[in-house]
């Protein structure tokens, strides 16, 4: 297939053990800018582990992670954020008593701590970021509401704004759509394709009417490998990807 974008990520040889237990078994991927990819595979198959070992929050154990051309690999996760990487987290992460936008000021702050960030000057570029997640999510008339006054999926968009705020070049979200009405989900399909036409993003997805929907790029993970990667058309077609869906449904 094309590669119009160049590689951002290059994941070889990853491998990550539990007690023995391979999760990620040799584990080689390669991210490619601005072509909105959707990793699938089936439960067990190394999919957020392979997040946590790019984030830096699990430790690889052999192989490599090159992020924006630089070795990661033994990096620690919040020097791995500042390079450009944000995660979205499948558990709610947001202060419930504060506002949309403090929630989003505290994202962006490039101060730590929840009270610095919020009593510190805004910069022209910490506003500016506020203001484009608030945009992108479409959450600017909810702006001074508390989080905690959000519905589900209201949340899961400031979530993803949160990550946006942080400027990042890599945005990576497991199962986004988890919980969602339908409505919200078609909410979600437009606002990653918006995000993806600025940034790259790598998303974790089984809902397979989504993956088809948003997907330009799909890379099937099977026990801790990449077993086949390509368009949807081609992936759905493959006797491989078949063979694993079934097995998994048959036991
Ligand atoms: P997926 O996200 O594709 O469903 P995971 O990456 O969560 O898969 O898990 C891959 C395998 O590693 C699974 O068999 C899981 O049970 C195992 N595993 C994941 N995290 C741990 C852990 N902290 N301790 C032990 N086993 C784990
Ligand atoms: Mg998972």
């Amino acid at each position: 297939m094309t590669r119009p974008g160049e590689s951002i990520l290059e994941v070889s040889d990853l491998v990550v053990e539990f007690d023995g237990f391979r999760a990620l078994d040799r584990l080689s991927f390669v991210l490619y800018a601005n072509v909105l990819t959707v990793v699938i595979g089936p439960n067990g198959a190394g999919k957020t582990t392979f997040l946590d070992v790019i984030t830096g929050r699990t430790r690889a154990h052999g192989g490599s992670v090159r992020f924006l051309g630089r070795d990661i690999t033994e990096l620690a996760d919040y020097r791995i954020a500042r390079l450009g990487m944000a995660r979205k987290f499948q558990a709610p992460t947001v202060f419930p008593d504060l506002s949309v936008r403090d929630n989003l000021r505290v994202a962006a702050a490039p101060v730590k701590g929840l009270w610095s960030a919020l009593r510190g000057r805004l910069t022209p570029a910490t506003r500016a970021a506020i203001d484009e997640a608030l945009a992108v999510t479409g959450l600017g008339a909810l702006a001074a509401r508390p989080a905690a006054a959000l519905s589900h999926g209201q949340r899961q968009w400031l979530e993803i704004g949160m990550a946006l705020a942080t400027q990042p070049r890599l945005l990576l979200l497991d199962e986004p759509i988890a919980g969602m009405t339908g409505e919200e989900v078609d909410r979600t399909a437009e606002l990653l394709q918006e995000i993806a036409r600025r940034r790259s993003v790598l998303v974790i997805e089984h809902d397979m009417s989504f993956v088809r929907r948003i997907a330009q790029r799909v890379c099937v993970f099977h026990q801790g490998r990449q077993l086949v990667e390509g368009s949807f058309e081609r992936i759905s077609a493959d006797e491989r990807v078949r063979e694993v869906y079934l097995g998994v449904e048959a036991s």
